[in-house]
Parts: C-alpha cells; sequence; structure tokens
C-alpha cells in the first residue's frame, strides 16, 4: 500500500509529521506502518462550561489526544494556555510516544490540554475548570488507558483536582491515573530532580565515551529553574566546573567556576530576586551565553535558541538538550557540519517521563520507595538508554538525534507488528 503523507498548517504538528516521514523512510518502515503511526488513534475535543466568580457561564474548549496506545497506556501533559488546540496536542502527542518507546518504559503518547488564559482566573475558577475538564476526559483515561501529568501551567494541585473528581465518579481511590502529584498525595520522592539529574547523567555519560573527565570541563547553563538548577548540581557534584548560569535576569559568569550550592541557597533566601544581586569569586554579568568559551552547554530554558543565526557562533563541543526543541532544526544542521555533538531533548530530559512511570508503578502497588532508589533507578535506565543512542549512532554512522527517533519508532513499530493492525 503507497500513503499519503499527510501535512498540517499547525507548524509543531507539520514538523512532527515530517520528522517522522523522514525517520521512517530512512528505516525503510512499511508503508502499513507509516500509515498506522503517521495517524492518531484517538482526537477529542470536550467543552468544558465553567461558572465564573461573577456568575457567568464560560465554555472553554478542551482536548485530550491518543497518538498510540500500541506499547501501553498514552502518557503525556495536560497544559492550561490560549494556544492550545487539537492539532499541537497532536504533535506534542506523537513526540510522546518516541519519547516513552526510547525511554523503554511501556507507555504510549498522549497530551492535553484547555485553551484558556489561566493568569487571569481565581484559583476557584481554575478548580472548577480543572474538575469538569476532568469529568470530560473521564470516559478515556485511566490507569491502564491514558495517564497524564502536568504541563504548561498546571502542577500538583491541578492533578489532584483531576485525580480527586474521577475518584469521586468510580467512588474509589484512583491514584494511578495521574502523575506530578504532591508527595503528600500519592505522589513520588525525587521527581523534582528527576529531569535534571537524568539531564546530567546523559552529559556524564558523553564525557565517559569521549573519553573525558568532568574535573576538565567547563559547563555553562542556560535556564535556572527545575531543569537547569538540578542540572548544574548535579555535574557540579561530578567535578565539572560550572562557569555559566542563566535565566531571565541575564547570565551570570564566572571563569573560576560558580559555586551552585551558594547561587541555590541565594535563590532560598531571595526567591522574588531570583539571581539579581547574586555574586560570586570573578563573577561577572554577560549578554551571552550560547556564544560562550565552554566545553559543554546545557540549553534548560527555551524552544530555538540556538538556530541558523548564532550555530556558527558556539563553542561548545557538545550539547545537551534539557529544554524541549532549544536547537532549531537549521541549527542542528550547522552544529553537525561542524562536529558539534547534540544529545537530543528526548533522550536527554526523559528523566521527567521516567519519574512518572516511577510514580504510577509505586502507586499501584502502594509501596513507595526511598529517594535513594529512586535516584539509582533512573539512572541505571538512563545510563542504559544513552548508550542505546549512542550505540546506534555509532554503527549508523548518523547523529545522535535521527538515532534516538529511528530507535523509538522501532520499537513502537515491532509491537504493532507483532498485535498485528487491529490494536
Ligand atoms: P522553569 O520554569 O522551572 O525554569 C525555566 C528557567 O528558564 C527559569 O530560570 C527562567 O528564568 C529561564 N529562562 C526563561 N527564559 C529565558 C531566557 N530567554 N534566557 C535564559 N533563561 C531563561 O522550567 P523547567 O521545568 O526547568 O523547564 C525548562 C525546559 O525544560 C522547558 O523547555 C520544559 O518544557 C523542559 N522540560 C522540563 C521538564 C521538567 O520535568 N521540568 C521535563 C522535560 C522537559
Amino acid at each position: 500500500m503507497s500513503v499519503t503523507r499527510r501535512t498540517a498548517t499547525n507548524v509543531l504538528l507539520d514538523t512532527a509529521l515530517k520528522n517522522f516521514y523522514g525517520a521512517a523512510e530512512e528505516m525503510r518502515l512499511s508503508e502499513d506502518l507509516i500509515a498506522i503511526l503517521g495517524n492518531s488513534e484517538r482526537r477529542l475535543e470536550v467543552s468544558v462550561p465553567v461558572e465564573m466568580d461573577d456568575g457567568s457561564i464560560h465554555v472553554f474548549k478542551g482536548y485530550r489526544v491518543q497518538h498510540s496506545t500500541a506499547i501501553g497506556p498514552a502518557k503525556g501533559g495536560i497544559r492550561f494556555h490560549p494556544d492550545v488546540d487539537v492539532d499541537e496536542c497532536e504533535a506534542l502527542a506523537m513526540l510522546m510516544t518516541w519519547k516513552c518507546s526510547l525511554a523503554g518504559i511501556p507507555y504510549g503518547g498522549g497530551k492535553g490540554g484547555i485553551s484558556c488564559n489561566p493568569q487571569v482566573m481565581s484559583p476557584k475558577e481554575k478548580e472548577r475548570m480543572s474538575r469538569a475538564f476532568a469529568a470530560r476526559i473521564a470516559p478515556i483515561v485511566g490507569t491502564w488507558k491514558d495517564v497524564p501529568a502536568p504541563d504548561v501551567n498546571t502542577g500538583g494541585q491541578e492533578m489532584v483536582w483531576f485525580m480527586d473528581t474521577i475518584s469521586k465518579m468510580h467512588g474509589q481511590v484512583e491514584p494511578g491515573i495521574f502523575t506530578g502529584k504532591p508527595i503528600s498525595y500519592w505522589g513520588s520522592k525525587g521527581r523534582t530532580a528527576a529531569t535534571g539529574y537524568g539531564v546530567a547523567t546523559c552529559g556524564l555519560e558523553l564525557l565517559k565515551v569521549v573519553g573525558k573527565d568532568p574535573k576538565d570541563i567547563r559547563v555553562a547553563i542556560q535556564g535556572f529553574g527545575n531543569v537547569g538548577q538540578y542540572t548544574a548540581l548535579t555535574m557540579e557534584e561530578a567535578g565539572a566546573k560550572v562557569v555559566a548560569i542563566s535565566n531571565t535576569r541575564g547570565v551570570y559568569y564566572s571563569p573560576k567556576g560558580i559555586d551552585i550550592k551558594k547561587a541555590l541557597a541565594y535563590i532560598e533566601e531571595h526567591p522574588r530576586e531570583r539571581l539579581e544581586g547574586f555574586t560570586c569569586d570573578g563573577c561577572e554579568k554577560i549578554d551571552d551565553i550560547v556564544s560562550l568559551d565552554c566545553d559543554m552547554f546545557f540549553p534548560c530554558a527555551l524552544e530555538g535558541v540556538v538556530n541558523a543565526k548564532n550555530a556558527d557562533q558556539v563553542k561548545a563541543k557538545w550539547i545537551v538538550e534539557g529544554a524541549n526543541g532549544p536547537v532549531t532544526p537549521e541549527g542542528d544542521e550547522i552544529l553537525d557540519k561542524r562536529g558539534i555533538i547534540v544529545v537530543p531533548d528526548f533522550l536527554a530530559n526523559s528523566g521527567g517521563v521516567i519519574g512518572s512511570y516511577f510514580e504510577w508503578a509505586q502507586d499501584l502497588s502502594g509501596y513507595f520507595w526511598p529517594e535513594d532508589e529512586y535516584n539509582k533507578r533512573l539512572m541505571h535506565i538512563m545510563k542504559g538508554n544513552f548508550k542505546l543512542v549512542w550505540d546506534y549512532a555509532q554503527s549508523k554512522k548518523i547523529k545522535m538525534r535521527r538515532a534516538a527517533f529511528m530507535a523509538a519508532i522501532q520499537r513502537v513499530a515491532d509491537v504493532v507488528r507483532l498485535r498485528g493492525v487491529f490494536l
């Protein structure tokens, strides 16, 4: 069967489809499998009526897309943002399929959200909206069907509202349907640090395979939030010199190395200033971190920060993508030509979803692990996944991003083939 390739007006979905078709063709995946995996199993749109604080009713639009449940329940976040639409959800659901597959965890890919502006809503309005949305998607989510998690503008509180609503509908506690819950209510120790810890683990594994000692390495970290902070801390603990950290307030640079524990303590003492006013030995504020002279660069803030305009100025030899999509496809091509190795986002930041899997596993057994157990298991999986992608890339003489894509697609395709067409 010859398949017409799908295209989309939504840029994110169009890119996700192009990336999939490109990798699938290079792998010589059969046209039947391309047809199955190039489409989503389910694209659900729901109306979410909410009584606002002034007594008026506003009907929001919500979505949940399940791209694939071939390997297991769909997994992926729920975001609250004005730009959310069904195509964006489908693109992100597809990426979740590949991310979970590469991570080697028993999930497919899903994503959802509500088109809304949570910044202008009161906590009570957000609660009513979250509960109404949970009730609307209840028929298709479940411990063994689809397990959502936090995403942009959602967190532990929203997960509790979702879980509580569905638990009430089912007449029993349902901890396995949502992950990212607070530790006090079926959440897991270790989750906060998981993504950054995994990102740094990839950086350290890369140094191992290229034969470098972390003690000889200068590191720069863009973004000093959840991912950046734990990446910085783990790299420092491994002996690397963190010469720059940055946030929206600027880039803090010291050739002597920044004491990360001191920076974290500063943030704790001055939560509103972020890093404004922070100083250290030899510290100065500089303009740009992307072109900084360092060995390993961790972009852990935003998408598209290394692009066609600045990729030729990158001085780092290695980039580990903590954020989602920090290197554009054009930037990637330039880096590749210059021999700069990039550890792709859906390998490097998969510690977050692996951590969600650990939470789900603990909820199912009703037995919670100590934090060191969590970290030990996370590190074991991250190291194995890094090796898988590195070896695949070396054997096929391709870059790590393409290798990660191909390995991920292959695993899903193998399961579809095993299970047959009627999934
Ligand atoms: P966060 O909000 O905790 O931190 C983001 C940091 O980036 C903040 O320090 C902010 O000041 C900084 N920042 C924003 N704009 C910047 C700019 N222009 N220059 C420099 N710094 C800037 O977010 P996070 O949870 O650390 O997530 C960061 C990235 O990692 C996002 O792309 C997110 O999608 C991705 N990610 C996060 C997780 C997770 O578990 N937190 C998992 C996978 C992927």
